[in-house]
């Protein structure tokens, strides 16, 4: 499986980094090694000062597909969750800064966490799902997928054109403002639409 992430796909969030408004969605890929396995925690890599958490709104892919029409873009996702793009803020600003590929602030392993899975029947409207993290019981992100600036099945048409999606793809959607440092000890809790769906601690 691969994992597609978007970036910029919220405006606030944009805004916080200083970054401009693109005019298609950023994208970006995980490989399956940036997994954080069930009930691991997240490990601090050595190599960055300043890890951030970035929540996010994550589509998993169940049919095979490639240039998919927006209109038909339901057809190929049934999961809905919750993730965390953990990024090294430190070394992709260096990156940025030296127009070089983010990968290795992004894609390192254990970026990726997944949380549990809802039915996407189960939610009542896909682009008005509320969204937050805890940190250490305070919440320090929040955010709705109506704040986005490309929908999910905008998203899944635009990624088919560069990557044919596989069953079991996973597709982070982009991180709402918010972002910030993670210490050693933290417990970082997610939730969707007040569902608890992970709970993971810093190391
Ligand atoms: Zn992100």
């Amino acid at each position: 499986m691969k994992i597609i992430c978007v970036g910029r796909n919220y405006v606030e969030h944009i805004e916080e980094l200083n970054n401009n408004k693109p005019d298609s969605p950023v994208l970006f890929l995980k490989p399956e090694t940036s997994l954080i396995h069930k009930k691991q925690p997240f490990f601090i890599p050595s190599f960055s000062n300043e890890i951030h958490h970035e929540i996010e709104i994550i589509v998993q892919i169940n049919r095979l597909g490639k240039s998919i029409a927006t209109q038909y873009s339901h057809k190929y996702y049934d999961k809905i969750g919750l993730g965390i793009d953990f990024t090294a803020r430190d070394l992709q600003l260096k990156l940025k800064n030296k127009g070089m590929p983010w990968e290795k602030s992004k894609a390192f392993d254990g970026s990726a966490l997944i949380g549990s899975w809802v039915n996407k029947n189960e939610i009542d409207d896909l682009d008005n799902i509320d969204f937050y993290l805890k940190k250490n019981e305070k919440i320090v992100q929040r955010g709705n997928t109506s704040n986005m600036l490309w929908k999910i099945d905008e998203l899944v048409s635009e990624i088919s054109n560069f990557f044919t999606l596989k069953i079991g793809d996973v597709i982070f959607t982009g991180t709402p403002a918010g972002v910030g440092k993670v210490n050693e000890n933290d417990i970082l809790v997610g939730f969707l639409n007040k569902k608890e769906c992970f709970s993971i601690k810093i190391k």
